[in-house]
């Protein structure tokens, strides 16, 4: 991870928030941050699965008739197990009505305790907030690793939650966290709750922060409390931006496109935490969704609105994706994409990268290969500018001479379907790469004046 120099502490505040904004946002392509690296799944996680005891290759669901007994005392761990995943999954049926019907009541009723009705509490207050849809939960493996507390049995069980945002019908995606249920004289009750794992880029900000949202119809912004009215004010600036966004979804639109702020405190623990330099970043937040996070402090609105435009950009290209962070070679067109979109209609006259991108051809460090574009860690701040800058000229370049169209289906290959540009360039633009690659420096160098 870079680490600023005071240097670059000392530039101008606006320009330096750009450049961190879409520094964070490199880090995050090209240091694998294990949110874009590791995604949640759909799918049950291997491990936990393998730790169920062999008893639950049985499931209760294919018992004859009726539901599992309860269990006695010297009944084997098969029957155990099928009592316990009965119970809980009669109490996520319960939790999902209750989230379904905003009945506070009954989304918490499993809790064993203050602590674990406290945690519940706020994922509804949020959730809610945001305007949760498809929600369901369910058991994503388990019950496994039971323990006898105090005569009692207790398992671990990874829940699923599938859900989206603000639409009524959706295709959810599903996040997945851990859980630990004990059986009691009352029932199964839930004893601990845990946010998303590093591993699966956790936390959500839903999941450790009590939210407030206001949903438009292409954006929802989320945040603390204590910045409601900083939320409502942010709406409209989202919605613009995501207006521009929008016309350039590869893939499936996305419901809303969603955006948190953070204040300081928050800022250090959503998503595992971004660097405290920074004001925002795009992070994949399920398999198919991409979610942004704006650091409040120091943003004003219309540079909200520029950095919501390249953050929606990442989003409305990638969404969920893996961000290749094992290859630099598509770093250029990742940003340069980006950048492409943040300034769409502003026209390039006025980007504001021309005088760092002219610097760095003029003192030769670049000569026109776009795959060794990516800035080092350390590089200082005028060059991570320039290459920015420059992602931007050879991404407006292929437009120009290809057609958006085109410079649309390359990102697509590139950056979705993982292709290396020498293969598809000659499918998709009709020209060896190395052609396209020479013409765009030739018109990189023309719009600079070098
Ligand atoms: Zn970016």
């Amino acid at each position: 991870m870079p680490a600023l120099t005071p240097a670059e502490l000392a530039a101008p505040p606006r320009r330096r928030g750009l450049i961190v904004s879409l520094v964070v946002a490199f880090v995050a392509l090209l240091c694998g941050v294990p949110a874009v690296v590791v995604l949640t799944s759909d799918e049950p996680a291997p491990s936990a699965t393998a730790a169920a005891p062999a008893t639950s290759a049985t499931p209760a669901s294919a018992a004859p008739t009726g539901p599992p007994p309860s269990p006695k005392p010297g009944d084997p761990e098969s029957v155990r197990f099928s009592w316990a995943l009965d119970q809980i999954r009669t109490s996520l049926a319960t939790m999902t009505k209750g989230m379904r019907d905003g009945n506070l009541g009954a989304f918490v009723k499993p809790a064993a305790d203050k602590k674990v009705r406290a945690e519940l509490d706020r994922r509804f207050r949020s959730l809610r907030a945001m305007k949760v849809s498809g929600f369901d939960l369910s058991v994503n493996s388990g019950p496994f690793n039971e323990k006898k507390v105090r005569g009692f049995s207790e398992w671990s069980v990874r829940i699923g939650m599938a859900h989206c945002f603000a639409v009524a019908t959706c295709a959810p995606s599903t996040v997945v966290f851990d859980t630990v249920w004990r059986d009691s004289a009352a029932g199964y009750r839930m004893t601990k709750i845990s946010a998303m794992t590093a591993d699966d880029n956790g936390p959500q900000p839903w999941e450790v922060s009590t939210l407030t949202a206001v949903v438009g119809s292409r954006a929802v912004v989320a945040a603390p409390k204590s910045y409601a009215a900083k939320a409502r004010a942010y709406l409209p600036i989202a919605e613009r931006a995501a207006r521009t966004a929008d016309k350039y979804v590869l893939g499936a639109k996305p419901d809303r496109y969603i955006v948190y702020l953070a204040g300081p405190a928050e800022w250090k623990k959503w998503f595992g935490g971004s660097e405290e330099w920074a004001v925002g970043f795009t992070t994949a937040a399920t398999r198919t969704r991409s979610d942004i996070v704006l650091r409040l402090e120091d943003l004003t609105n219309s540079y909200a609105e520029s950095v919501l435009k390249h953050e929606m950009g990442h989003v409305a290209t990638l969404a969920g994706r893996e961000y290749h962070a094992d290859t630099d070679a598509d770093w250029w067109l990742t940003e340069g994409i980006a950048e492409y979109i943040e300034w769409d209609k502003r026209g390039m006259a006025n980007y504001d990268r021309k005088q760092s991108s002219r610097r760095l051809i003029r003192e030769r460090k670049f000569k026109g290969n776009l795959e060794k574009l990516v800035p080092d860690d350390d590089a200082p701040d005028w060059q991570i500018d320039a290459a920015y800058g420059l992602g931007y000229y050879a991404t407006s370049c292929i437009a120009a001479q290809f057609g958006q169209k085109k410079l649309m289906n390359l990102v697509d290959q590139l950056l979705r379907e993982g292709r290396a540009v020498s293969v598809v360039s000659d499918q998709y633009l009709g020209v060896p790469w190395p052609t396209v690659s020479k013409r765009c420096f030739t018109y990189t160098k023309q719009k600079l004046g070098v």
